[in-house]
């Protein structure tokens, strides 16, 4: 048995994902793109390497997609410190 075929597995949603996207729009809108490479590659790296150095977050999402919401202070601080030590790292060293 597959599960990935029995169960519709779209309703799991990481919402560590969701706060790193929302960081992540949140800062790069505020460099210019002169500044920083916003490419497909470069964004996926900073999305990586982001979300593995946070704590996932799972949960099963019944109402399609509510807005998440970051619990603490700590967490979100957590965030923003690993999205913006990430674009430093990536837009300094870009895989390309
Ligand atoms: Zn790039």
């Amino acid at each position: 048995m597959a599960i990935k075929d029995k169960y519709d597995l779209e309703e799991l949603r990481n919402e560590t994902e969701e706060f790193v996207f929302q960081e992540l729009e949140k800062q790069l809108d505020g460099i210019s793109d002169d500044d920083i490479c916003k490419c497909q590659d470069c964004v996926l790296d900073m999305i990586c390497l982001s979300l593995n150095q946070l704590d996932p977050r799972y949960r099963v999402s019944l109402m399609g997609t509510l807005y998440a919401k970051v619990e603490s202070k700590e967490l979100e601080d957590k965030i923003t410190r690993t999205v913006t030590d990430v674009l430093m790292k990536v837009s300094q060293n870009p895989g390309h």
